[in-house]
């Protein structure tokens, strides 16, 4: 055995202490497999010399060969630079540097042969390379040959000579010590099915490639292996809730569903409401525990189904709990399914952070004998303190993400496992959904409730306050309500406090004769809870607020939402603040504010929004545009997809096939217990054993 994964770089030659600690500490590595998996983010063709006479303003990074013909410095204080004039035959070039000059004197030869590879760039009509690498040409094996990887690195990193090229002999001298030989990771039959480069190989072209077509099978390899064991682990742990799992048995549908849906139920299900709820019954019905996805775009009307779920509970002589992640939707969940069942004898509690110890007192006793039927509340409800006498279905609503150590908590609630159902507004694209919620069944909402009318967002630029105010009187005029909100994003809260206070002086001047309310996350929780009561009641016409209403209200008669400084606003988070409106019968709109000088890509994002008011094209886009990493919303820290290679926003075609493979494999030897298999069970271990097992996610 090599054990890649329990030796330490530590004491590698050209390592030690110190440098051990510094990557540990920015890059996560610690052993030979972490560091064998610290993978280049590009590669720069140093195939080819180019002459002088070539350079161009237009250039990538490129390699030329020949001599320093002087040096000059030249400039005062901080514009002193050194300029070196290189020259191959075929033309003069200037080589600048602003640091290390004395450094540069003394290591570079005028007169001798280098090659100099660096980025061309235009001044003054003449090309110059700032700080290019400079190597003498006895060492182009070495250097200049072929594809150069590039390896992230941290300016620590770099400070302690660990740049790059130090990481590539730190690869090298790996790759030595262990003789170049690596276990496979996949079993042969699998390999020879899809044909691939095998793993050995694949490690080592991806840190020395050879070529850039077997760099590109060294990178579809890797990508193939890291998703099909997630896959492969998904589809097990599903499997096992699935299968082996006992879940309650809900067999009944009884009187406090049949009650509801024939005598209080103020509308006609959609057809996709009645299909959600079709999936869940036969799940409960089944004898084996559900854990289910419900994805809907904002509005589809998600919360009713959750209720009938709950109804279904109840009929079976269990408990319901509902998990929303902030304090003011709890409150209107609680709010609106107390409505619901106000002519039904069910008993329903609230509990979140800031319920009176009195109140609690009162409820927690409640729920641990059973008296309390359906409970709502924030993660205030996974305390030890809280226990039920029979937890049956807990929803959870996530328009927000909560983390998956939370999540599992409410596991722990009953005797027996819940049954689970995760609701979410955030739309996933079909990659992402594989990948983080690869182990649970889907259903979708993909109908919202008849009568609405499609959305109108406009896009509008801030120098045109006045034209927006005059529109927003209209709306007033007809009886809708307003939301404005203003960003608030981390590192830049002090600012945005102002902008957001500032805004809220604006507009309590301009539309002096009503009502203006204003909620933000830094306010007390009774105060907070009072100015949306304003809103909420129809008592303000305009509410100003940061984010904090993306999870929130549900107003009908607001029509308009407005968000200032949209450009700097996610996609997804966009799309989640205009389903705020569009909830009645009237027509609503969202317009968004932005300065006049946008990058391309936010200007792109704002097109988006206007040409669709689909959820998953959104977040498909969205997914396109900014990689997976950081696709808010949907991904928050602790989620633990920590992907090395692939890249859901791209490789979705590799995904699915992975994906199929794993599946295929699973169908015939459900345990891999059979001897080809067993490689796949020890990497599962190696893969998912030390870290939070986030495929468990309920
Ligand atoms: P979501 O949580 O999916 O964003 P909600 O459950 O809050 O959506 O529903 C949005 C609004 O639509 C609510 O006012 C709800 O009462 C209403 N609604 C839900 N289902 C229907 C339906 N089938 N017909 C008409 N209105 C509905
Ligand atoms: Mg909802």
């Amino acid at each position: 055995m090599l054990d890649l994964e329990n030796r330490s770089i530590m004491y590698l030659p050209g390592v030690g202490p110190q440098k051990a600690d510094i990557l540990k500490k920015d890059a996560h590595i610690v052993s030979f497999g972490d560091m064998l998996y610290y993978f280049p983010y590009k590669y720069v063709d140093r195939s080819r010399f180019y002459k002088v006479c070539e350079v161009d303003g237009n250039m990538a990074f490129i390699q030329m060969k020949g001599k320093i013909l002087y040096f000059d410095v030249v400039g005062e204080g901080r514009k002193k630079r050194l300029v070196g004039k290189f020259s191959d035959g075929t033309g003069v070039i200037d080589l600048v540097w602003f640091k290390g000059l004395s450094y540069v004197l003394d290591k570079i030869y005028p007169g001798k042969e280098y090659i100099v590879f660096g980025k061309p760039t235009e001044f003054g009509g003449t090309y110059n390379i700032a700080h290019p690498d400079i190597d003498p040409v006895e060492l182009a094996d070495k250097v200049a040959n072929g594809l150069i990887p590039y390896y992230n690195t941290s300016e620590r990193m770099k400070k302690a000579f660990l740049n790059s090229r130090a990481i590539q002999n730190i690869q090298y001298t790996i790759l030595n010590t262990i003789q170049w030989k690596l276990p496979e990771t996949l079993p042969d039959y699998l390999l020879q099915q899809i044909k691939m480069m095998s793993f050995p190989e694949a490690i080592k072209n991806i840190h020395f490639p050879e070529s850039l077509e077997k760099l590109n099978q060294a990178q579809l390899r890797l990508k193939f292996d890291e998703l099909f064991y997630i896959q492969l682990h998904l589809i097990q742990v599903g499997n096992y809730r699935r299968f082996k799992l006992k879940g309650i048995p809900f067999p009944v549908v009884g009187d406090y569903f049949n009650t509801f849906y024939k005598e209080y139920l103020p509308f006609e299900l959609t057809s996709a409401q009645k299909r959600v709820v079709r999936e869940i019954r036969s799940d409960l019905g089944s004898g084996r525990q559900m854990n289910r996805l419900i994805q809907g775009d904002v509005g589809s009307g998600k919360t009713l189904v959750a209720l009938l779920s709950m109804l279904l509970a109840l009929d079976n002589h269990c408990q319901a709990c509902m998990m929303a992640p902030t304090e003011i939707l709890a409150t209107q969940h609680y709010a609106t399914i107390s409505k619901f069942l106000k002519e039904m004898n069910v008993q329903i509690a609230l509990l979140t952070g800031s319920t009176k110890r009195k109140d609690r007192e009162k409820i927690l006793p409640a729920i641990a004998n059973g008296h309390i039927q359906i409970v709502i509340g924030t993660h205030a409800l996974i305390e030890d303190t809280v226990s039920f006498s029979s937890l049956g279905l807990a929803v959870i609503d996530e328009q927000h993400r909560f983390g998956v150590e939370q999540r599992s908590r409410l596991w722990t609630k009953g005797h027996i496992v819940p049954h689970v159902m995760i609701m979410t507004a955030t739309p996933i694209p079909r990659t992402l959904a594989m990948t983080l919620y690869g182990d649970l069944d889907v259903s979708v909402i993909d109908e919202l409730p008849p009568g609405r009318k499609p959305i109108q967002t406009v896009h509008r630029y801030d120098n045109r306050s006045a034209e927006l105010y005059d529109f927003l009187k209209k709306e007033i005029q007809k009886g809708h309500q307003i939301y404005v909100v203003y960003p608030l994003i981390e590192g830049n809260e002090r600012l945005d406090y102002k902008n957001l206070e500032d805004g809220f002086k604006i507009f309590k001047e301009v539309f002096s004769e009503y009502t203006v309310c204003m909620v933000h996350g830094k306010m007390k929780p009774a105060d907070k809870e009072a100015e949306m009561r304003k809103f909420v009641s129809g008592k303000a016409q305009i509410l100003v607020s940061t984010t904090v209403i993306e999870v929130g209200v549900d107003v009908p008669n607001a029509s308009v939402m407005v968000i200032q400084s949209a450009e700097r606003f996610g996609l997804s988070q966009l799309h989640q603040l205009r389903g705020r409106v569009g909830r009645g019968a009237e027509q609503s709109y969202c317009i968004l504010v932005s300065s006049y000088k946008l990058s391309n890509e936010t200007r792109k994002r704002l097109e988006i929004m206007v040409g669709t008011n689909n959820g998953f094209e959104i977040a498909e886009a969205d997914l396109r545009m900014r990689g997976h990493g950081d696709l808010e919303g949907t991904l928050q820290s602790g989620d633990g997809l920590d992907l090395k290679i692939a890249d859901l926003g791209s490789d979705g075609q590799i995904l699915q096939y992975a994906r199929d493979m794993a599946e295929i494999i699973l169908n015939k030897d459900p345990d891999l217990l059979s001897e080809t298999n067993g490689i796949l069970n020890e990497r599962l271990k190696i893969l998912f054993s030390k870290k939070t097992n986030w495929g468990l996610i309920s």
